[in-house]
């Protein structure tokens, strides 16, 4: 199949994969072989880089293998979406925005190796934040192109943004200097700084840069890359990151024949965000880099995945009026606990569902996400509880030899164990509280 879609060999790539599950009726170790076997050689000829790849590839096989079917959805749709969502985690999960400060002149420094798109990135950003309701200065201290400095100002001239420049005689620091103070005077909200960008990753080229971001204490230092050379462009993030200290990428010639590599790999790999993305050669080509969207692109199966999302919402709805009844019976205990943290984990966030309950968003959202951690350690405590104990905690807030017994054979401490009891009956305030049905419950002290 040919495409003209961004990515659209990776896409035809992942599509094989589901191809392989129509007509089986669960997800299992044994039929999602082949599929991850098709994913993981989908995203290596994107050029995802390989730790990337590996990492990827078990999260989703692990998801995959333990996830509860989720009522009317088949299972290759199920693993759409499980793919789906590990790309958006993988790609940094929620978009990261440029900061600008809300008064004074914001600096942005822009980097990159020649060839990548850096002066037409320099000059999309100024159109872009002037867009916004910006007001743009860029300052020209690429001193080695002259050809460089002209093609900004004639871009410059193209989307009405002034250019500072000093020509090739002054130091790239100074003339940053110089050029913010100008801004500064103007007041203007944005300094766009292009610097030197070389053939080649060199010394000279990375002190250049030390001295300029010294110079002028940059809000945004931001790499241009090329989406075209994949995997490198994460691993130059990197090094600028360790070597010059970034805030993030912007990637360009996305809309070109590049296979997703850089897309997928920098935010991973380099531990930065990508922030914006340049799509083409105009000047309106440069938007944010929202992770969901690309992924759904990606993936190409938008319908399916709103699908998902819906029957899942269903399915978190009804834990939430189950979780819901229990707490207002007043009758939770271990089972309930280890039951809805379970069906909970599995569909996706316990917050969400939590927030589902009237009168329950207002828990600790940081309480819930410590919940979320912790819930492997308690699931093995809860394992090794007799059925009584489940029923009755108080049996084990009376009985010191019972905690101890769990303990050992959980593998965990005594203290783990005394601290989830104590956790059960303050989630059993906490929810009667929150619903307004508290008739003085308390939490017993633990025998010792
Ligand atoms: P610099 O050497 O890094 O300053 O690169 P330039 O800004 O001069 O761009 C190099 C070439 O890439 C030019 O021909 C640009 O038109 C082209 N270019 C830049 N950004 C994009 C993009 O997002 N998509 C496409 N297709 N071409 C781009």
């Amino acid at each position: 199949i040919v495409r003209n879609e961004m990515f659209g060999q990776l896409t035809s790539g992942l599509e094989a994969a589901w191809s392989k599950l129509k007509g089986e009726e669960a997800l299992t170790k044994e039929n999602i072989a082949e599929p991850m076997r098709d994913i993981r050689r989908a995203l290596l000829e994107a050029d995802v880089s390989l730790p990337v790849v590996r990492r990827f590839v078990q999260s989703v096989s692990d998801q995959a293998v333990g996830v509860g079917l989720i009522r009317g959805v088949r299972p290759d749709q199920q693993l759409v979406k499980i793919v789906y969502d590990e790309l958006v985690k993988l790609m940094g999960g929620e978009v990261s925005d440029l900061v600008i400060s809300k008064s004074g002149t914001t600096v942005i420094l822009l980097a990159g190796l020649q060839g990548v798109g850096k002066t037409t990135v320099c000059a999309k950003l100024a159109f872009y934040l002037k867009k916004l309701g910006k007001s743009c200065m860029m300052i020209a201290a690429d001193v080695y192109r002259p050809a460089a400095i002209d093609q900004l100002k004639i871009l410059g001239d193209q989307v009405g943004v002034t250019v500072y420049t000093e020509g090739t005689e002054v130091k790239p620091s100074q003339i940053a200097i110089n050029g913010i103070e100008e801004a500064r005077k103007r007041k203007i909200d944005v300094a766009i700084v292009d610097t030197a960008g070389r053939l080649q990753l060199n010394k000279t080229m990375m002190d250049e840069l030390k001295e300029v971001k010294q110079a002028v204490n940059p809000t945004e230092v931001l790499l241009v890359v090329d989406a075209m050379t994949g995997q490198e462009a994460a691993a130059l993030v990197t090094t600028f990151s360790i070597e010059i200290g970034i805030t993030g990428a912007i990637l360009t010639k996305l809309d070109g024949d590049s296979r997703g590599g850089a897309a997928l790999s920098i935010r991973e790999v380099s531990g930065k965000p990508i922030k914006l993305v340049g799509r083409g050669e105009r000047m309106e080509d440069l938007e944010p880099f929202y992770p969901d969207r690309m992924a759904g692109r990606i993936l190409g199966m938008g319908d399916v995945l709103s699908f998902v999302e819906k029957a899942q919402e269903v399915m978190q709805q009804e834990v939430a009026e189950e979780l819901q009844r229990k707490i207002m019976s007043a009758k939770f205990d271990f089972n309930d606990f280890l039951k809805q943290t379970r069906a909970v984990a599995k569909m996706g966030s316990v917050s969400r569902v939590i927030g589902m309950i009237p009168g329950m968003a207002k828990v600790n959202p940081a309480q819930i996400r410590e919940a979320e951690k912790n819930l492997k350690i308690m699931e093995s405590m809860i394992n090794v509880m007799t059925p009584e104990e489940r029923e009755k905690p108080e049996l084990l807030a009376e009985s010191p030899t019972r905690r101890r017994r769990v303990a050992t054979e959980s593998g965990k401490s005594e203290q783990q164990v005394s601290q989830l009891v104590a956790q059960l009956f303050q989630m059993r305030i906490q929810m009667k509280n929150l619903l307004g049905v508290m008739e003085g419950g308390s939490i017993p002290a633990l025998k010792n």
